[in-house]
């Protein structure tokens, strides 16, 4: 329930036009022991490899994700709308 209101706090404040020139930040590029509760917990690449990774950027208090993966995250699924 508490994560609802805050998504949509979150949704609001973002008047950014919703194009498709979404900036993927740089990921910090942790490993699983580099993570705190402050970090980007997205996961990125293949486990299987040697190049995974999690993205490691500032995540807000309450989220997992920083801001531009909880967006990827809490997209619903339902919608897959594309560019072309
Ligand atoms: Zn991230």
């Amino acid at each position: 329930m508490k994560e609802e209101v805050e998504i949509g706090a979150i949704e609001d404040q973002e008047a950014a036009p919703a194009g498709n020139n979404v900036v993927i930040p740089m990921s910090r590029r942790l490993v699983l022991t580099e993570l705190t509760d402050r970090t980007c917990k997205w996961p990125i690449g293949d486990p299987m490899k040697e190049e995974f990774h999690f993205c490691g950027n500032d995540s807000p208090d309450t989220s997992p994700y920083c801001t531009f993966h909880a967006k990827l995250a809490y997209q619903p699924s339902g919608e897959r709308r594309r560019a072309r």
